[in-house]
């Protein structure tokens, strides 16, 4: 996909103050959906995971999200930090939001902005005090 614009480093970050939607949870590939595959999916449902399907070169594969935020997300004044942001492992620093599929977030605010898009008004998401 072309974007319109370009985003600084410095963008992103600000961007990301305003979300935080992509540390709230964690998404795996499952591989190939086969028999076996299936039962795992179904148990996975049942302990409340989503799954996402997606169909390549005619074979269907899925993937599951755990609710799990990131323990080094830390809020303050309705927005978020990265409480380890300097020690973040590499896939923090390599992740965009913006890409296709279940790895993406739909909403992601480098979406809006990058293809000049005015910023949705709902806010930065909520997240649950650790119990
Ligand atoms: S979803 Fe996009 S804007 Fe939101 S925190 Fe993740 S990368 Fe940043």
């Amino acid at each position: 996909m072309a974007f319109k614009k370009r985003l600084s480093a410095k963008k992103k970050s600000e961007l990301c103050l305003q979300c935080g939607k992509c540390c709230m949870a964690m998404t795996f590939s499952g591989g190939e959906v086969d028999d076996d595959a299936r039962d795992e999916i179904h148990w996975m449902e049942l302990h409340g995971l989503k799954i996402d399907y997606v169909i390549e070169r005619g074979k269907t594969e899925y993937y599951f999200t755990i609710p799990q935020r990131c323990g080094a997300l830390v809020e303050a004044d309705g927005k978020f930090t990265c409480g380890v942001y300097d020690t973040r492992p590499q896939m923090c620093k390599d992740y965009d939001g913006r890409m296709e599929g279940p790895f993406g977030v739909a909403d992601c605010l480098w979406r809006y902005e990058s293809e000049g898009r005015p910023l949705p008004v709902s806010g930065p998401v909520r997240i649950q005090p650790r119990g």
